[in-house]
């Protein structure tokens, strides 16, 4: 697919951010060229749309931008999972370890209901920490999740195994 190239080459990549020695992948680049950001919300739109997805559960912060566009276009709600102490409501939250420590994401109660077919989207995966716990959130309430999906994964960090035998979908890769 010709639009992964226009995609990849929209990232702009920031050596030493926001640690020496982090090269981040900066997607606020692909934003400022409509093309490749329509792009990128086409191709996930094109794989899920018939997949009777009914939550698009987008991880703070750069999945609330990338969830959104792609929930509309598949008639699908929008959840956010936000890092603690955010969301207003009761949550309920689930935790992961971090090379130093710990973090937790949370999500409101009654935002989904059991048994329905979710979708979890993220810019970037690096170790899959984030993403394993968005899983086991949803899953504790009795959502199927269907599958995640990344515009960029780090492979060298082998997030993928912490995510079991949960489908990624992925644009690009990144070294
Ligand atoms: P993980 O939990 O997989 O180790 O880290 C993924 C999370 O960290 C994602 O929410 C992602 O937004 C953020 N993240 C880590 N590294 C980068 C990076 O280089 N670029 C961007 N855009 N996000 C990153």
């Amino acid at each position: 697919d010709n639009r992964i190239a226009r995609i990849s080459s929209a990232i702009r990549v920031i050596p030493n951010f926001p640690k020496p020695g982090i090269l981040f992948q900066d997607i606020t680049t692909l934003l400022l060229d409509p093309k490749a950001f329509k792009d990128t919300i086409d191709l996930f739109v094109e794989r899920y749309k018939d997949k009777e997805i009914s939550v698009v559960a987008g991880i703070e912060a750069r999945g609330f931008i990338f969830g959104p566009p792609i929930a509309l276009a598949i008639g699908a709600k929008f959840v956010p999972m936000r890092k603690p102490k955010k969301l207003p409501g009761e949550v309920i939250s689930e935790e992961y370890s971090l090379e130093y420590g710990t973090d937790k994401i949370e999500m409101h109660v009654g935002a989904v209901e059991s048994g329905e077919r979710a979708l979890i989207i993220d810019d970037l995966i690096a170790t899959g920490g984030t993403l394993s716990a968005a899983i086991r959130l949803l899953e504790r309430v009795g959502v199927k999740v269907v599958e995640c999906a990344c515009v960029i994964e780090l492979p060298e960090l082998e997030g993928r195994k912490r995510l079991g035998d949960k489908p990624l979908f992925v644009l690009v890769e990144a070294a």
